[in-house]
């Protein structure tokens, strides 16, 4: 006899589970279960309990399938356009599905979170104590809406409950002593009040608020709130301006066409942003949402504040920044129809939002929109696929796009739109100097030229600010012991540690291994250990002893690891506390103050010598970008770049503030060495504990591929990578560049396919296609 069975993607790593499994459906979840719910299934051999999604049903026969063991969503957590986008996904990413499934989930969906159900009185219940048949019982109940379903982030409160107050019916005649003076005036202040007011708020010290409160003198009622409300409240709301001629051509443009895509080139300054906001304005008058898409919103305050500004409750805000709980708000927010624009980070392109009418990724050109884990898929090409499913338009702004963007617009696949001035009149391009170190390296600092020293004072002086980067964090790059050349090096990494004065450490960047700075040499017991290199704890040192009255803020990994310490720094900032603000290039990314008429890099050099075939690219948009921070207002702005690679034309063209010139310069090396965008790319990485392993095993994948593509793609490698080892792992690398190769994707699955070998036990493949560096 046919029976309705399930078809379920489990949440194990395997390639055989890139298929979905069937099972059974016990008879009382028949009318309850629904494609895109998540489940717990028996699997394997042992019967482990494992989570899964369901992603479709058939028809089968009664045979021997496993049963669903538990039904853990009461509705879809994934939307059938979601599913698909899963399976449109895997062809580019290399990655199992249920890795492209999770990525579309919120984080407290994809662990074993409880669930906490809550009925009409308030009282709760965890699910994870309720018996077989209480659970179908709550899942009918949570239909119906009897039930509410949350999700206890670990032992946290999954919901925020405030306070609110008003005054009861007792007030007005409560009798309070004359001496009580607080007591008289919270009583006439609440009689004078006629809506609730948020407890918290009360301009009362909470010794007064509780003689009330227990006196039963207010009535309180409590209320949920969103965790990130208060996110929205800081910030005045702001109307659209009147875009300026280049401006308004672009915006006619884009609202006129949905062909393909846009390509929004705009010098720092020009008004990209101002174009989003009225885009958006538009697309939700046609009643359709907009996702927003920038580098790092926890980086980028200021980014977010203008589109709350603009559309206030209507705004969903997503980025790492966020705890579990806050996003898990933020994402029930949309699900629930909410909220029409969302403001995020990569991750932000799932947002479960319905009949999207815009997607916008600012900074297009930014490698933060690429996952470097699995999935490793890119913001990009996620953006798309989800445009032509709900006939969206698809925005890329950016002053320095990437070469690929730039030359897709070249050749019409997207339209090009140009801003070629800043929309601020009297803000002209900052005016670039480039200062050769290796003959102006001042007598007295290891970091400083005369001139930038100089220009720091000129301008603290006319009580202006300056934006100073260096591209590196940690106090000293390296510990070296002077006597024998030792360099202390990562246990488990071939790379040297980083010195960190703030905890008086040496750290690996790569593996997070933390040790003692050692007092003496641990090769040649020598006493002679010193500091190599410079990191931005350093340079801040060195600017204090040789400008001492300077007020310098420091921004780095180290000093914003706390919640929120971000836009504390830069709030400081923009209340002219401080002089200076020193950073590593967290700095360069879309801060706005317009008293700030001096950006000084310390160091271009450290990016330009990376072996790296973008290692150019990179240099000239976090240059140009940084330098587009100075002069942002009406007063002139000015750029000093420290180099020892004056000629090299990366520096040059940010001195000439000229993207078409690089864009030209850097196609014209990219086809001599068939790079992309001349050439599609995929890397393949191979690593293993054992060296030998590892090695015969690139070989191996290495010559399966060439043997299987066409002559035209070309086979690089394998070679040791550039880091030849982390975390005890041996790493080789293969790269394959290619136009168009009908048999890559099977190709790739088969390489795939050999870590599931049981000789091949310890291999780990990973396959990156369109890898951000190589
Ligand atoms: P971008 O995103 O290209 O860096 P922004 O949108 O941040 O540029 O604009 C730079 C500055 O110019 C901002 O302070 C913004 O408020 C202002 N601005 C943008 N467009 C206009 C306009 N049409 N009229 C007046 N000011 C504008
Ligand atoms: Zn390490």
């Amino acid at each position: 006899m046919l029976k309705k069975t399930a078809k379920i993607i489990v949440d194990v790593p395997l390639m055989q589970t890139d298929k979905p499994f069937s099972y059974a459906i016990p008879r009382n979840l028949e009318n309850l279960i629904e494609t895109g719910m998540r489940v717990h299934v028996p699997f394997g051999t042992a019967n482990r309990l494992v989570q899964g999604i369901v992603i479709d049903f058939s028809e089968e026969e009664d045979s021997e399938l496993k049963e669903i063991a538990e039904l853990l969503d009461v509705e879809p957590v994934l939307t059938a356009e979601q599913l698909r986008l899963a399976d449109e996904m895997r062809h580019t990413v290399f990655s199992y599905k249920i890795s492209c499934l999770k990525a579309m989930l919120p984080n407290l969906l994809n662990s074993s979170y409880d669930k906490i159900l809550t009925d009409s009185e308030g009282s709760q219940r965890k699910w994870s104590l309720l018996n077989e048949s209480q659970k179908i019982e709550a899942l009918k109940e949570v239909k119906s809406g009897h039930l509410k379903v949350s999700y206890s982030a670990r032992s946290k409160e999954n919901k925020k409950i405030e306070k609110y107050v008003k005054a009861s019916a007792k007030l007005a005649d409560f009798k309070i002593g004359k001496a009580a003076k607080k007591r008289a005036e919270l009583k006439s202040y609440l009689l004078n009040q006629e809506e609730m007011i948020r407890q918290k708020d009360l301009p009362f010290s909470s010794a007064v608020i509780k003689y009330f409160v227990d006196n039963e003198l207010v009535e309180v009622t409590q209320k949920e709130v969103s965790r990130t409300a208060a996110m929205f409240e800081a910030v005045t709301p702001d109307k659209s301006k009147v875009l300026n001629e280049e401006q308004a051509l672009a915006f006619n443009a884009i609202i006129e066409s949905a062909d393909k895509p846009f390509l929004l080139e705009g010098v720092t300054g020009s008004g990209k942003t101002e174009i989003y906001l009225q885009v958006i304005e538009h697309t939700l008058r046609e009643g359709k949402t907009a996702i927003m898409l920038v580098p790092e919103i926890a980086l980028t305050p200021q980014m977010s504040n203008r589109f709350i500004a603009r559309f206030g409750e209507k705004v969903a805000i997503m980025h790492s920044g966020l705890s579990d709980g806050e996003k898990y708000d933020e994402w029930r927010k949309i699900k629930e129809g909410h909220a029409q624009v969302v403001v995020g980070a990569r991750s932000a392109i799932f947002v479960p939002l319905e009949n999207i009418g815009v997607i916008i990724i600012d900074e297009e050109h930014e490698t933060s929109y690429k996952q470097d884990s699995n999935p490793r898929y890119h913001a990009r090409d996620v953006a798309l696929l989800r445009a032509k499913y709900h006939q969206a338009r698809v925005i890329l702004g950016s002053a320095t796009p990437s070469l690929e963007s730039r030359a897709r617009a070249q050749k019409g696949v997207y339209h090009l739109l140009t801003l070629k001035h800043r929309a601020n009149e009297q803000a002209l391009l900052p005016e670039v100097q480039i200062v050769d170190m290796r003959s102006h390296l001042s007598d007295q600092s290891a970091n400083f030229s005369d001139i930038l020293l100089e220009k720091i004072r000129e301008k603290v002086e006319r009580k202006e600010q300056v934006i100073l980067m260096l591209n590196r964090r940690g106090y000293s790059s390296f510990v070296m012991c002077r006597d024998c050349g030792f360099v202390v090096g990562c246990p488990n990494c071939d790379i040297s540690l980083t010195l960190h004065m703030d905890t008086k450490t040496l750290n690996c960047h790569y593996c997070g291994h933390q040790e003692a700075i050692p007092q003496v040499c641990p090769n040649c017991n020598g006493r002679k250990i010193r500091y190599y290199g410079s990191g931005t704890q350093k340079v801040q040192e060195e600017l204090e002893k040789l400008l001492p009255e300077l007020r310098i803020l420091r921004m780095d990994v180290d000093t914003t690891k706390t919640k929120n310490a971000h836009e504390k720094i830069l709030r400081k900032f923009g209340e002219h506390a401080a002089d200076v603000l020193l950073g590593t290039q967290m700095i360069a990314k879309g801060l706005d103050f317009p008293n700030v008429t001096l950006v000084g890099v310390i160091n271009a050099d450290t990016g330009l010598n990376l072996p790296d075939f973008r290692a150019s690219e990179r240099s000239f948009q976090l240059l140009m970008q940084v330098a587009g921070r100075a002069g942002r207002a009406n007063k002139k702005g000015e750029v000093i770049i420290q180099t020892f690679n004056p000629g090299h034309y990366a520096v040059k063209l940010v001195a000439a503030q000229d993207y078409e010139a690089f864009y030209r310069q850097e196609m014209y090396y990219r086809q001599q060495l068939s790079y992309p965008p001349y050439y599609f790319t995929v890397q393949i990485l191979v690593s293993h504990k054992d060296e030998d392993i590892v090695a015969k095993k690139a070989y191996e994948i290495a010559s399966l591929v060439k043997e299987k593509l066409s002559a035209k793609a070309k086979v690089l490698g394998p070679t040791p990578k550039p880091i030849a080892r982390t975390h005890n792992l041996y790493h080789y690398q293969i790269l394959v560049k290619y136009r168009f190769e009908a048999q890559l994707e099977e190709v790739l699955n088969q390489v795939l396919d050999l870590t599931q070998k049981r000789e091949n036990k310890n291999l780990r493949v990973l396959i990156d296609s369109e890898p951000q560096s190589f």
